[in-house]
């Protein structure tokens, strides 16, 4: 435990106004070893540590500290060497601290909401913790995955993320360039109604927003098609097989408006549509659907889902699946 109450000197005030105010933050209630070598201190909180495991896991703050520093007045908390970490959260900086000192990240990642592992991602990459880099990117790769077996096997995207913390980690995975996590990402945050993506489009830098506003379109088009090729009318016309059966053709029609009728206002997007479409939940042969316009209207509906996530990456990115790392 910290002490209760303490002083810090003179010199920790910070004068040029470069970092966070260290004299209004305080220990905090965990983080602070009283053997610590260094203090680190946020607009919030100031933590006691150790230099040597820091430098151990980040070679940045390894060279920082071996930046000569004879001549130079440094701040001190008390007599302990006190860094200011200028341009990072007190969420960013706890949530690494923790990491390091015994938390069994892979564990907690499980758990750990959004936006504190995209804190994690965003910290760990800036002063090259590559170890919980690493924990943390496999960690979001299975919440956004690359493949469509895995994007169907997860069930992150059936819960009902947070737009901000989505949005937020469209910029971060964008600067701490893990990109395989884009086009995923870049997809649900399509799916929210536009009442809420109008409030979160100002956060994306204007190349971003331009990308994300494209790619919604593209996707607004692919929900457009499926629902047209889920037509009998289309089906005949189009090069599927006609079907000249009056109640098969009436149920498809049945299904087709059962399943869209919740979604008068808003889009169902390719990947959210039931494997099944719109035979989800009904037996082919109880409601007088052929086999074989069954089979056809899965096939059209696997083969435009497939074609939707070969394209995903290269529609958001400009780039194929395999050349994102
Ligand atoms: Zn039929």
């Amino acid at each position: 435990m910290p002490p209760k109450r303490r002083r810090l000197s003179e010199t920790t005030d910070p004068k040029d106004g470069g970092g966070p105010k260290a004299s209004s933050a305080r220990p905090h209630d965990d983080i602070w070893y009283s053997d610590g070598s260094v203090v680190l201190a946020t607009d919030t909180h100031l933590y006691r540590v150790h230099k040597s495991m820091l430098a151990k896991h980040s070679k940045v703050l390894k060279d920082l500290f071996e930046i000569p520093t004879a001549g130079v007045e440094a701040d001190r908390w008390e007599d302990v060497p006190l860094v200011r970490m200028a341009g990072d959260s007190d969420e960013e900086v706890c949530v690494l601290l923790k990491a390091l000192y015994g938390m069994n990240l892979k564990d907690v990642l499980r758990t750990m909401a959004l936006s504190k592992a995209t804190a994690l991602l965003s910290i760990s990459s800036k002063y090259d913790f590559n170890e919980i880099r690493r924990d943390v990117i496999a960690h979001l790769a299975s919440l956004f995955p690359s493949t469509f077996e895995k994007y169907k096997a997860s069930d992150y995207h059936t819960q009902t993320p947070c737009a901000e913390s989505l949005f937020n980690l469209i910029v971060v995975a964008h600067r701490c360039e893990v990109q395989i996590i884009l086009p995923v990402l870049y997809y649900l945050c399509a799916t929210f109604p536009l009442v809420t993506t109008v409030h979160m489009l100002p956060t994306l830098p204007t190349d971003f927003m331009k990308n994300f506003l494209l790619g919604r379109d593209w996707l607004c088009g692919v929900s457009q098609r499926i629902v047209q090729y889920s037509s009998p009318a289309v089906r005949i016309m189009d090069r599927f097989r006609v079907c000249r059966v009056a109640r098969c053709v009436d149920k498809f029609r049945d299904a087709l408006s059962e399943l869209l009728k919740e979604y008068t206002w808003h889009i169902l997007f390719v990947f959210d549509f039931p494997e099944n479409g719109i035979l989800n939940g009904v037996d082919p042969e109880l409601h007088g659907i052929c086999g074989g316009c069954a089979t056809h209207y899965r096939n059209m509906l696997d083969s435009i889902k497939e074609d939707a996530w070969n394209q995903l990456p290269f529609k958001f990115l400009g780039k194929k699946w395999e050349e994102l790392k």
